[in-house]
């Protein structure tokens, strides 16, 4: 008898099962709104130009080699990747407080801090939004944390962030929790505290001694401009919290599968740096030594270089400048239609994703009616519409809605 023949079959993920289930689809109206992934108007992959220009310059650079990388990662892009989230001028990157490690994505950064917490600073309780992007449950469990809560956050009836069940769930955290916050463009609600909010959330966390493990996948995506975006977390650290912060380059340089992130780590004192450092070097060790190149070579070079930066701060305004227009022009149909509800937060969600409040039993319609793809939550990437689809997708929605 075969060694595996009592191996079960795991789960579907949901958005990669939607994601092949929607290339399979033959019919010629069919949409993807499930992928989160960006798409142009001719819903098309798009390789930002200036990371085609800057991958070609590399290739075809005949002093870079293939040695490995030091196993915390490319300097040129860890020191750029901070600098980019927490600021040029930042103190804490000034006073040595703050440095970065490549990861393998915004995942890998997520789980490698998660591993730190858990083995070195023996955390072992973890929170985080409900919803949210539904890997924070298994990155953490998988890290061995063996109490993972979810605070109050979104309110289905409203439409809005729940904030006072998010306080009331926060102050019941036990002293030294981990917080999971999504540092903009929440996944999946599209819906982020105001600066206000942000202000009561960091008062609490210091009073409750609570760790913020902030989660940046999308900065420069949501509003089109990096420092806008980078609010919240430079906030948290301006109060003085020690903290992490997962950094993802798959959405804001479109390099998807090159899986290039940075962990971001904020302490109070230079001090504990090199004894850090340290155990992350021996963490990453022990899980895949070092962190592959291409990726992070495309972004060092960019962030880097002036001129080529402001071409990348360019193309994160297109992208985010589609993304909204496709709000407008969704709530724009879904006003003439008069379908009933009200959609006014499709306009006011910021990111890549829409929450649009339709349930399950409509979204099965969506899908199998219209072919029209989607997560069960109703969350659907506003990516996935263009100027000729989004009367269709409207339309389906209508339609789900008043079955
Ligand atoms: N966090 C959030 C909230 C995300 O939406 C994503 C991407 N879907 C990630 C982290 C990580 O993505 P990646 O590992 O591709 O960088």
């Amino acid at each position: 008898q075969s060694v595996f023949s009592k191996v079960n079959k795991g789960a579907a993920i949901e958005v990669f099962a939607l994601i092949r289930a929607c290339a399979k689809d033959t019919s010629p109206s069919k949409a993807d709104l499930s992928a989160g992934t960006y798409r142009t108007n001719e819903g098309k992959p798009w390789v930002l130009p200036v990371v085609r220009k800057t991958e070609i310059k590399i290739t075809s650079d005949e002093t870079i080699n293939h040695e490995y990388l030091p196993v915390l990662g490319n300097d040129a892009f860890t020191k750029a990747a901070t600098g980019l989230l927490l600021g040029d001028n930042s103190s804490a990157i000034a006073d040595k407080r703050a440095f970065g490690i490549q990861t393998l994505s915004g995942t890998g950064a997520l789980r490698i801090g998660a591993q730190f917490l858990r083995v070195i600073l023996d955390r072992r309780v973890a929170y985080y939004s409900n919803p949210t992007w539904e890997n924070h449950h298994k990155v953490f469990a998988d890290a061995g944390f063996e109490t993972l809560r979810s605070y109050r956050y979104w309110d289905q009836e409203k439409r809005t962030i729940d904030f006072e069940g998010l306080l009331a769930d926060l102050d019941a955290a036990p002293e030294g929790a981990v917080i999971i916050l999504h540092a903009c463009a929440h996944n999946p609600t599209g819906c982020d505290p105001t600066q206000e909010q942000w202000k009561q959330i960091a008062d609490l966390m210091e009073r409750k001694k609570l760790f913020p493990f902030l989660d940046s996948a999308y900065q420069g995506f949501a509003s089109g401009d990096p420092e806008k975006d980078a609010w919240a977390v430079r906030y948290f650290v301006e109060r003085g919290f020690e903290l992490f912060v997962a950094q993802s380059f798959a959405k804001n340089f479109g390099l998807y599968c090159e899986r290039v992130g940075n962990l971001t780590v904020v302490q109070r004192n230079a001090a504990s740096s090199e004894a850090v450092a340290s155990q992350f070097t021996w963490l990453v060790r022990g899980m895949y030594s070092n962190p592959p190149a291409f990726g992070s070579r495309i972004v060092a070079t960019v962030l880097n270089n002036p001129e080529l930066r402001k071409e990348w701060m360019e193309c994160i305004k297109t992208m985010s400048g589609r993304i909204i227009k496709m709000r407008k022009a969704l709530f724009d149909r879904l006003t003439e239609l008069q379908t009933p509800g009200t959609w006014d937060h499709i306009v006011s969600q910021i990111g890549m994703f829409s929450y649009t409040g339709l349930n399950e039993k409509q979204v099965r319609v969506l899908i199998d009616d219209f072919h029209v793809y989607l997560l069960k939550s109703g969350r659907i990437n506003m990516c996935g519409l263009n100027e000729n689809n989004v009367d269709y997708v409207a339309q389906a929605i209508h339609t789900a809605v008043t079955k």
